[in-house]
């Protein structure tokens, strides 16, 4: 079994951190429960679908937000411990999901996050200092509190990307059910950049019920993947990507090795 540690450093300290205001609603997502539907048409309309999803209207830590000004901080590391995993994924409608049920996880301040799953987003969610890459994947973790922890990597344009090309070829067009690739391996390690510079900031979920429970770490450097690749999965999901939110009153802080 191959496994990679990496040791980082991250923020002391989490500005505002505030647990969620629809904490059930937040469950039962986790849980894939029946919630009120939703979609990228018109992503202003999302906390007057249901109660559930006010704070996507009403909250003061939301995500994605615009990357600029971070302040540089002198930051406690951060432990994350990858493998490779077998390839389970689904399409749920809004992205491609893959999940992990195996040992991933991170440990941000002496806590553990165990990872969930990861999924991808066109364009990307974050921006850096107003730009947009074209994609952006999110691998989502959780505490036994139930806090989430998501690490970001921006996808550019350029070489294929061969640890995505397996999930490209099996991921499902349409809403699907998890389905298990017989024989294939993901090297989660492969998709993180080499280069550990970090954003750090406190905010929510990017899809409803945009619940403000996330420490969010975003990797400056990208990965890259093929114009044909963006492509595919453009054809897919020509947009799933929630508009930049305000930063409010929350620093943004940085990390570089
Ligand atoms: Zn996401």
């Amino acid at each position: 079994m191959k496994r990679r540690t990496f040791v980082k450093a991250i923020p002391l300290g989490l500005a505002g951190a505030t647990f969620s205001l629809n904490f059930p609603s937040l469950i039962a997502a986790v849980a894939g429960e029946k919630h009120t539907d939703w979609s990228y048409d018109d992503p202003e309309s999302w906390g007057y679908l249901s109660q559930d999803y006010q704070v996507c209207s009403l909250g003061n830590q939301q995500s994605p937000i615009d990357l600029q000004s971070p302040i540089s901080s002198e930051l406690q590391p951060i432990e994350i411990v990858y493998q490779d995993i077998p390839l389970k994924l689904l399409n749920n409608s809004h992205t491609i999901q893959v999940n992990s049920n195996s040992d991933n996880y991170i440990i941000i301040d002496g806590e553990k996050f165990d990872l969930l799953q990861f999924h991808f987003h066109h364009p990307s969610e974050h921006t850096v200092t107003g730009k947009t890459y074209p994609m952006e994947v999110h691998f989502v973790h959780k505490n036994k509190e139930g806090s989430l922890a998501v690490l970001g990597v921006f996808l550019q344009e350029g070489q294929e990307n061969a640890i995505l090309k397996s999930i490209w070829e099996a991921m499902p067009s349409h809403k699907s059910e998890e389905k298990l690739i017989e024989g294939v391996k993901i090297s989660l390690a492969q998709l993180l950049p080499n280069d550990q510079t970090m954003y750090r900031y406190f905010g929510s979920l990017t899809t409803p019920p945009c619940s403000e429970i996330v420490h969010w770490i975003v990797f400056q450097n990208p990965l890259e993947i093929s114009s044909t690749q963006i492509h595919k999965f453009k054809q897919i999901f020509p947009l799933n990507a929630r508009p930049i939110q305000p930063l409010n009153r929350r620093f943004l802080l940085s990390y570089s090795e």
